[in-house]
């Protein structure tokens, strides 16, 4: 038995970096997790298959986030899975850990770029847990993947830290909201974590990055996902509303 054997997950924007470390993880350890992805149909249906020749279960959903009926066409999907494998739409775990970024000048930031990232980044997860609550029992969890950076000043990603800013908020009063049902909702700041982004091949620039950590190396994906397997675990329970910092120590200044 695993920690999660009968819970079913959603993870946000799993098929690749921390959302597909963090599905792997929760998935091996027992759950029944909806890999959600967008674009890369082939990322997607790595992520499942890993899952598959681990021994655990797991289910591809696609939509869009940030784009109007993006909730509903996500849930239609995950409903229909959970259904399909467990006959009820029951969710007791959401990672909301898809996300976008800026990489523009302020100066050159359009008001299509910033509503993007916001649609993206902030407004789809407020309206993904408000969504998930419909079939979230009693003692759920809920986890937002936030952004060192609304800690360390970046001038290229004002809108994202802005956007990453408003996430941390939605751990903060959701936490307060869902606490007489045994909900916890927490923020993980990562910070900077290795992805599929070509720079992680550049060794010089990888140093770089490295020393910002305490450390002294780059996040993995695995780093982060282990933190999340911890919030949404029973050993948790008594943590809701938090700020988790997962960044190696590069918020220590
Ligand atoms: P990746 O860039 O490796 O993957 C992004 C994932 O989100 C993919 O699964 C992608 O789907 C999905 N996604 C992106 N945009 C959308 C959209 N509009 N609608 C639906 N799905 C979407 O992610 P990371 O592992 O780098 O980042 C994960 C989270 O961590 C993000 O919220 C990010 O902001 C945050 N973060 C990342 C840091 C880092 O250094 N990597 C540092 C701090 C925070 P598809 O594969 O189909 O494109």
């Amino acid at each position: 038995m695993g920690r999660f054997t009968g819970k079913t997950a959603l993870v946000t924007g799993s098929s690749r970096g921390m959302g597909r470390a963090t599905a792997l993880r929760l998935a091996r350890e027992g759950a029944l997790v909806a890999v959600h992805y967008t674009s890369d149909d082939v990322a997607a249906k790595d992520t499942v298959e890993t899952v598959e020749r681990e021994g655990g279960r797991a289910f591809a959903v696609r939509a869009e986030l940030g784009v109007p009926g993006d909730v509903h066409e996500l849930f239609l999907g995950v409903e229909r899975g959970l259904k399909e494998r467990t006959g009820a739409a029951v969710l007791d775990i959401l990672v909301n850990n898809a996300g976008t970024m800026g990489g523009v000048e302020p100066e050159a930031t359009t008001p299509d770029q910033f509503d993007r990232i916001f649609a993206v980044n902030a407004k789809a997860p407020f309206f993904t847990i408000q969504r998930a609550l419909r079939i979230m029992p009693d003692g759920g969890r809920i986890v937002n993947i936030s952004s060192g950076l609304t800690r360390v000043a970046n001038p290229q990603e004002i809108a994202y830290a802005m956007s990453k800013g408003a996430v941390e908020q939605l751990a903060r009063h959701f936490a307060k909201h869902l606490g007489p049902r045994g909900i916890t909702v927490n923020s993980v700041a990562p910070g900077i974590t290795r992805n599929g982004n070509p720079v992680f091949d550049m060794p010089q620039v990888v140093e770089q990055m490295a020393r910002l950590s305490a450390l002294g190396r780059v996040g993995e994906p695995e780093d982060v996902a282990d933190v999340v397997a911890f919030l949404v675990s029973e050993e948790a329970r008594w943590i809701t509303g938090a700020f988790v910092d997962a960044s190696g120590g590069s918020l220590l200044g």
